[in-house]
């Protein structure tokens, strides 16, 4: 059972490394940051479209790894027609989840973004996992320049 569930995970994983979702530019962004994990290499530019405090598009640029292109492509689905203090809370949970700090995952929060919770197990790919939610902190709060996991 357990062991099903984890293919399943995998594929969605592997599913949005191939096919990443909301892999463009929005020229016209409000908010446009860079993340970057040296750890890794994973690069990536988020873009966000605002409209009042409602996130009405998000997008991303860049390259790295399956688990953080995964992530980045998963976030800018879910966070589309989320207010800015709902994304937060989304971030607030997806880190408690990706780093272990608690052991029950709030699917019905979360929703697809529950697929990443595997990488608790291998504290290299955390920050993989968490560098598109770390982007977003700080394009939500209106910083300007790029961010990094170290
Ligand atoms: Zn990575």
């Amino acid at each position: 059972m357990f062991e099903d569930l984890r293919d399943l995970y995998q594929e969605v994983i592997f599913d949005h490394n191939r096919n990443p979702r909301n892999f463009r530019i929005i020229e016209n962004a409000d908010r446009q940051v860079e993340g970057f994990n040296p750890l890794c290499g994973d690069r990536l530019t988020l873009f966000l479209k605002m409209n009042a405090d409602t996130i009405e598009d998000a997008s991303f640029q860049g390259s790295g790894c399956a688990i953080s292109t995964a992530s980045v492509s998963l976030m800018t689905e879910i966070i589309k027609g989320k207010t800015e203090a709902e994304a937060e809370t989304l971030f607030k949970l997806f880190h408690e989840m990706t780093t272990g700090k608690t052991e029950d995952i709030q699917l019905e929060a979360v929703g697809k973004l529950a697929v990443l919770a595997g990488v608790r197990e291998y504290p290299a790919r955390v920050k993989c996992a968490t560098l598109a939610w770390h982007t977003l902190d700080a394009a939500l709060k209106n910083q300007q320049q790029a961010i990094s996991t170290e």
